[in-house]
């Protein structure tokens, strides 16, 4: 399905690369746990779409005619997650979501984690039932948006500049829309994907996905049974490439561990000698792990993107090898803009201090001070961090841990992957697609403790000026309508081929 041309050396870097199946020490809520079925006939939300005269088949709306409503629809239902349980929940959208996959005749099994951390699972039949099953995933929860910040309402769901803005517009209410029109589309025409389909729609992704996507690899494995793949989000969008569209298919993502670092010291008089001050000590650990400049190591995925932009444009944006490779990030900016983002934090594991608590007066010398350390790290190198993160920290200050959960590295070969290439293809001949690492992380962690490998396919051709990556969790973020257009074509094919 791939020309060797379009390819040549990014086809070969990965195939050393392979699943990392470690567990997250992530466990369930704890919450009692409901599950309803949403029948078929339940009459559901119509989501608006306008065919086009002359091109409506008479099986009803097109993906393509109903992809932008059904997205409008969604970034209107305020999702918003705060990470403390405080925000409206994801139960209106899931709902909402069951509803429009009832009308076509799936059974959605929806389900919470606590009162309105709503997610829901639909398995569409394939032709071949015995083969495993594809899992497609998206998230329902969006980050908070500051309405004052945006050009738009960012629960508006406006059309602008060719465009439909909102929070969600790009993470990952996008994906939701393509993923449900194309899939309405195929039922409604009465057809079939070659093998089981199973959706999920969940909760929490944006805070770990403890009440989402590990709450039903938890209490709702049965409902993947047979999965062994998945696709989701941030990865198969475009980006320019010295003149050339290159899309960026998400092959591997880095571990995150979350750590909470607590000193302890005497309080006193602010006044007095204090060799035992928690926030002298908390400030030099914290000090020690944000400047620590950590190894490098380029896994797989990293090494084969590397070759194929080199292969593209010509250039290197990386000197030097193994662990003496350094990357050139000034060039890859300028080759990749933004979504370069994603790349830079990819060749080794990073320590980023975000918050600092203590004190709570001028004169007076806390007791104790506490820090939120952010850490990264790529596939297979977690122990290394937390062990470095402890000889950082000092023997005086206690290490928390928040949240800790995999790294993963998928291959970038096989038919699943032939699949996503050749639907890419078909809708962009000309362009080239590249595996890469995402130095974020997504609700795939989730599954892969359910043995799927997961891949980032959420397909969108998008102008080489938009910036794209600065979008996910940014102001104005907004997808352009010919994108969600391009999102469902090549979607489809690819269902069609999964
Ligand atoms: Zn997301």
């Amino acid at each position: 399905m791939l020309g060797a041309r379009d390819l040549p050396r990014t086809r070969d870097g990965p195939r050393r690369a392979r699943p990392t199946p470690r567990h997250a020490g992530i466990t369930g809520s704890g919450y009692g746990d409901r599950v309803s079925t949403i029948p078929s006939a339940q009459p559901s939300a119509q989501p608006g779409a306008r065919p086009v005269p002359g091109t409506a088949r008479p099986a009803g709306p097109t993906a393509e005619d109903e992809v932008v409503a059904i997205c409008r629809d969604l970034i209107r239902i305020d999702t918003t997650n705060y990470g403390d349980g405080s925000g409206p929940g994801e139960r209106d959208a899931a709902e909402h979501v069951a509803g429009l996959l009832a009308e076509v005749g799936l059974e959605p099994h929806v389900f919470e984690s606590a009162p309105r951390r709503t997610s829901l699972i639909a398995r569409v039949e394939g032709s071949d039932r015995s083969r495993p099953a594809l899992l497609v995933h998206g998230h329902l929860d969006v980050v908070p948006a500051r309405a004052e910040d945006w050009a738009v309402h960012p629960f508006s769901g406006e059309e602008r500049d060719g465009c439909l803005w909102g929070r969600g517009a790009v993470d990952m209410k996008d994906m939701d829309a393509i993923v449900l029109a194309t899939v309405r589309a195929m039922l409604r025409a009465g057809e079939r994907p070659p093998r089981d389909v199973v959706l999920a729609f969940l909760a929490d992704e944006e805070a770990g996905g403890v009440m989402g996507a590990h709450h039903a690899v938890d209490h709702h494995a049965g409902l993947l049974d047979g999965v062994t793949e998945a696709v989701s989000e941030v990865g198969g969008f475009s980006v320019d490439l010295a003149g050339r569209r290159a899309y960026l298919l998400q092959t591997a993502e880095k571990g995150i561990i979350w750590l909470r670092l607590v000193a302890h010291g005497r309080a006193g008089h602010g006044s007095q000698t204090n060799p035992d001050n928690a926030v002298t000590r908390l400030a030099a650990a914290v000090a020690r792990i944000g400047a620590h400049e950590w190894p490098v190591e380029v896994p797989a995925t990293v090494r084969a993107f590397l070759e194929g932009v080199h292969d593209v444009t010509g250039r290197r944006v990386a000197t030097g090898d193994g662990t003496a490779l350094r990357l050139d990030v000034p060039a890859l900016r300028e080759l990749l803009g933004t979504a370069a983002r994603w790349v830079e934090a990819t060749v080794s594991n990073t320590s980023n201090p975000t918050a600092l608590e203590a004190g709570y007066k001028h004169n007076v010398i806390p007791g104790t001070a506490t820090a939120l350390i952010d850490c990264r790290f790529l596939p297979g190198r977690d122990e290394e961090l937390v062990a470095t993160i402890r000889e950082l920290a000092g023997p005086d200050v206690e290490i928390e841990t928040v949240i800790r959960d995999v790294a993963l590295e998928v291959p970038f070969e096989g038919p699943l992957v032939d699949a996503m290439v050749g639907a890419l293809h078909a809708e962009d001949p000309d362009a080239v697609v590249l595996p890469y690492c995402l130095s974020g992380g997504t609700d795939n962690k989730g599954f892969s403790r359910l043995g799927i490998a997961g891949y980032g396919f959420a397909p969108l051709r998008l102008p080489a000026e938009l910036d794209f990556a600065g979008m996910f969790h940014g102001v104005d973020e907004r997808v352009p309508l010919e994108s969600l257009r391009f999102g469902v074509r090549t979607f489809d094919r690819f269902l069609r081929t999964c």
